[in-house]
């Protein structure tokens, strides 16, 4: 059997989680956090790196952090995770969901412009896949029009736009480190925060609205209660799992891009016949081989080649259903046809992905799609 993920142990995982417990420190903001803080800052040159338990807390923070109030507007993917645009509804904006391009899942960058009012805040970008937005174009809307970006980079670590590491572009970004992406500790995220404006009220944020970071650095002589807050710290023992995740960060890479490689060379020649849609990549945007995801011609070709594979014991999923039509969402939507979005929502199809996918399981994979295509 061959199942969708399977999460990948580099070896060190249990030792230094050991390590943190023998310490009797393991609540948040302990040694593993520093050396993980450290690790993100000196590698991608983001300028404040906060570990938080998941994306989604980061990007609740990110929401938190930039005031957004009743009636704000968001402009967003609808072809994206439920989280991506759910932390800022739960502070009272509205989401104004833009289509995806026709090339790739990313929000369709010419059509923002005609999206914003005098009532937006934020641009979202989601860089599907590792995939990464037009950068340059969303942050020339955003000096034009005094609006902040928020990139969601759950899915783009290690992923470059132009000679610019996703996540260090927008005013923050979110990333995570769920088992099903590259780099993980099970359930867990960070928040990048690049306008230095928000490092200090981000470090209260997470600390359930208190100045307990001033206080450990000895900057005030007590603590207490001195904003809105929560507690999106992991503990040190999530931390020191993925510490040892980041040591080896270049080998899960090196391997991820061979997989990739692997089903890109292997489904070509179905492309070239027209009968699937391979990924795009733009010539400003690096692979960093978070997921292989095919285009089927129709909702019912994709729905027969996940039977198709199943029975051979493959497991392929497909994900996210356009959120303007979501049954939480589709009566505040403003009524606009998303063609783009609600297409990947029927035809997108990720296949298996995990580091320990071995040549001939990729092989066998791929024979099966092109027997089924046959
Ligand atoms: C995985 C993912 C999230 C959520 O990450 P969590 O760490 O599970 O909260 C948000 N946005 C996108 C695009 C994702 O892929």
């Amino acid at each position: 059997m061959i199942s969708f993920n399977k999460p990948y142990l580099t070896g060190k995982e249990m030792h230094y989680m050991y390590q943190a417990v023998s310490s009797c420190k393991i609540s948040g903001d302990g040694i593993y956090t520093k050396k993980c803080h450290q690790f993100f800052e000196e590698k991608y040159g983001f300028k404040k790196v906060l570990l938080t338990t998941s994306c989604t807390d980061a990007l609740e923070m990110a929401a938190i952090l930039l005031d957004i109030k009743e009636g704000d507007e968001v402009i967003a993917p609808s072809y994206t995770f439920v989280s991506t645009v759910n932390a800022f509804v739960l502070r009272g904006a509205k989401i104004v969901f833009a289509d995806s391009s026709k090339d790739n899942p990313n929000m369709d960058v010419e059509a923002i412009e005609a999206l914003i009012t005098d009532k937006t805040k934020v641009i979202l970008p989601v860089h599907y896949a590792g995939i990464a937005c037009d950068m340059d174009k969303i942050m020339q809307l955003a000096t034009k029009y005094n609006l902040f970006v928020i990139e969601d980079a759950a899915q783009a670590i290690d992923s470059y736009y132009r000679d610019k590491p996703l996540g260090s572009i927008g005013h923050m970004s979110a990333f995570s480190f769920h088992e099903t992406k590259n780099i993980i500790s099970g359930e867990g995220g960070m928040l990048v925060i690049n306008d230095e404006r928000f490092i200090k009220r981000a470090e209260i944020i997470r600390e359930k609205g208190t100045n307990r970071s001033s206080f450990f650095r000895g900057e005030v002589d007590k603590y207490g209660w001195v904003d809105i807050g929560s507690s999106f710290l992991p503990s040190d023992i999530i931390a020191a799992f993925l510490f040892a995740q980041l040591e080896n960060l270049d080998d899960i890479q090196n391997k991820r891009k061979q997989i990739w490689n692997q089903y890109y060379n292997g489904l070509k020649a179905l492309q070239d016949l027209h009968k699937l849609k391979l990924p795009h990549l733009p010539n400003y945007a690096s692979n960093n081989a978070h997921m292989f995801f095919i285009q089927c011609n129709s909702l019912k070709e994709r729905t027969d080649l996940i039977e198709y594979l199943k029975k051979d014991n493959v497991y392929a999923v497909f994900h996210y259903l356009s959120l303007h039509k979501s049954p939480y969402y589709n009566t505040k939507h403003d009524g606009r046809y998303l063609i783009e979005s609600d297409n990947y929502s029927d035809t997108l199809l990720r296949l298996p992905f995990y580091y320990e996918l071995s040549d001939d399981d990729i092989q066998r994979i791929n024979n099966l799609i092109i027997t089924f295509y046959k």
